[in-house]
């Protein structure tokens, strides 16, 4: 994979957060993306990447993946920390995954890169934290599919979010441009066919 060329990176930033349109991906063969490795994975040459463990992958944690996690942290590859979070539908007990997740916080602030988050029915917990912890980095809420009244919620504290392939249309109406952020995830769709049929439901 070939390094995005310079003039791309930096005259179409989405937010001054990532380099590139598409903030989220599990697909390593795109360009211009933000490529979401595990600890165990290895970083792909010339490409950006986020790096953190899945709270789906929270059960059983050997002290190898989170050396790993911290040292790739800081590696200038990695861009974001994440995807992380919580989900009380999978994974380990909550608490478990609360106390995985803090880690990650800890490694963004340290690294001062934004963290990136998979939450699942677990948003007091998350929005308590926040206001606990008063981060000093971008919380973004990744593959939001929630209504308004929750995406009002999370935006009066502070968060951003990421909207992918499957989306609230009200939702994406009414989130501030400057806290909007775009992903393919795991779906097919060009980012750029995925921005555009979310812009379809935002004030031009
Ligand atoms: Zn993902």
């Amino acid at each position: 994979m070939s390094l995005p060329s310079l003039g791309w990176m930096w005259t179409r930033p989405r937010t001054i957060m990532f380099p590139c349109s598409n903030i989220h991906t599990h697909d390593k063969s795109l360009c211009n993306a933000t490529i979401n490795i595990y600890p165990h994975e290895q970083l792909i040459e010339g490409a950006i990447h986020s790096v953190g463990i899945h709270p789906w992958h929270t059960i059983d944690i050997d002290n190898s993946t989170i050396e790993k996690l911290s040292s790739l942290a800081f590696n200038s590859q990695v861009i974001a920390i994440g995807e992380t979070g919580l989900d009380a539908l999978k994974g380990a007990p909550i608490e478990k995954q609360i106390d995985i997740f803090k880690l990650h916080i800890s490694l963004s602030e340290q690294t001062k890169k934004p963290l990136i988050i998979h939450c699942v029915k677990s948003f007091n917990e998350l929005i308590a934290l926040k206001k606990q912890i008063r981060p000093s980095m971008p919380w973004i809420i990744h593959g939001f599919r929630g209504k308004p009244q929750l995406a009002r919620q999370l935006l009066d504290n502070g968060f951003y979010i990421s909207l992918g392939e499957k989306f609230n249309t009200e939702t994406a109406a009414i989130i501030p441009t400057n806290r909007l952020l775009f992903e393919t995830d795991e779906s097919t769709l060009n980012i750029n066919t995925i921005i555009e049929n979310i812009n379809r439901y935002r004030d031009p």
